[in-house]
């Protein structure tokens, strides 16, 4: 099977990836349809990276991308000797890991035509790393593709973007990404329900179908604007959800945190529980750095949590609007209690207004505004 059908719903971009893939293959080829430069951008959850993965492995499979030969199976899991895939933990991509990869992509592939190098999160480089790599972009190695993956374009460095080619991932429709987990042996209707209700998130959407524990989460979640009736109420409601926020992150990065810590220490040569003069300076910046992971974290559950709430707003404009024709239509069909509640206590203006209110404050914590602040504006407003 290709490297490629495990791209869901992304028939354009596959067309575009399989045409490099033959340009590349054919030296006598004159398209413009190979190139060393890439940018994958497309929504989270779309799959951008794994279209950079599976592209990688097609370069780098003599037989163009079986998807089952060594060559592929390790390029997909980033284990090749000729791809490198970038990952990122923290919260930028810094010159001195730029400059490092820039020597190593150059050197001349082990085994396969090309070297490629994966970058996941090309929007957290620091301006000072992507200029480096710019220069390195700039002046190719014939042998060394560069593929790069952000959210949107305009989270790279224009002089990057300029110098990359583009190709976008859709949104995965809800049916592709349900028969996507019923191939991998969930249920029809847990598949339906956790497609519907991540839109399009396909890991978001394993994760639900997965996990029941998850399940529960989102379902406290959308329970928490019935709960809301008055100041007192939209306070509490606020706290829950930013002490929620908090103890999933806690608990998430706690689990790197200390794997991180034994690592550096034994790469400093720890003994006993003495460390070398560099080497505390090192565990202070990884501590900083773990700090500054968690705030990330909080506020991207947060942005979920919002996410989630907006769509049972959304829910209950359809019924309100008298849009929806029936209960298929709607994104949370197992909490029809909850929708039906909200839906009699409020009109469809006093909805859309909600609706407004939930986006505005997902902008203002992108912005790093204070959490329990814009969460509790937030809360009052939905009463
Ligand atoms: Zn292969």
């Amino acid at each position: 099977m290709s490297v490629f059908s495990a791209l869901i719903d992304q028939g354009e971009t596959v067309a575009v990836l399989e045409r490099a893939v033959g340009a590349s293959r054919d030296s006598t080829d004159e398209s413009q349809d190979m190139t060393h430069a890439w940018l994958f951008t497309g929504p989270p959850g779309s799959g951008r990276s794994n279209a950079a993965l599976a592209f990688a492995s097609a370069l780098v499979c003599r037989a163009g991308g079986c998807g089952d030969c060594v060559d592929c199976r390790t390029a997909l899991s980033g284990s090749h000797a000729d791809v490198e895939l970038i990952q990122t933990e923290g919260l930028s991509i810094k010159i001195d890991e730029i400059r490092e990869l820039i020597t190593r992509a150059a050197w001349t592939p082990s085994v396969a035509t090309y070297r490629v190098v994966v970058m996941e999160d090309a929007d957290r480089l620091t301006e000072s790393a992507a200029n480096a790599l710019l220069k390195a972009i700039e002046e190719p190695s014939t042998r060394t593709i560069w593929l790069l993956c952000a959210p949107t374009v305009s989270d790279v460095l224009p002089t990057i973007r300029s110098r990359t080619r583009n190709l976008t991932l859709r949104t995965p429709s809800a049916s592709a990404v349900s028969l996507l987990l019923q191939g991998e042996g969930i249920s029809t209707n847990l598949a339906n329900f956790a497609a519907s209700a991540s839109q399009g998130h396909i890991g978001r959407a394993r994760y639900l179908a997965r996990d029941q524990a998850a399940r529960d989460i989102r379902n406290d979640i959308l329970k928490l604007p019935t709960t809301i009736v008055d100041l007192a109420s939209a306070f509490a409601a606020a706290a829950k959800l930013v002490d929620a926020a908090k103890s999933q992150a806690e608990s998430d990065a706690e689990k790197k945190n200390d794997a991180e810590l034994v690592a550096l220490k034994e790469a400093w040569g720890q003994q006993g529980t003495k460390i070398v003069a560099g080497g505390a300076k090192a565990v202070k910046e990884l501590e900083k750095e773990q700090k500054s992971r968690q705030t990330r974290m909080v506020r991207d559950y947060l942005d979920r949590a919002l996410l989630d709430i907006a769509t049972l707003y959304r829910d209950i404009l359809m019924v309100q609007s008298g849009a929806s024709g029936g209960a298929a239509e709607l994104i949370n069909t197992d909490i029809p209690d909850v929708i039906n509640g909200l839906v009699a206590k409020s009109t469809a203006e006093q909805t859309l207004a909600k609706l407004e209110t939930i986006m505005k404050t997902r902008a203002q914590l992108l912005h790093n505004a204070a959490p329990l602040l814009v969460i509790e504006a937030m809360m009052v407003q939905l009463r």
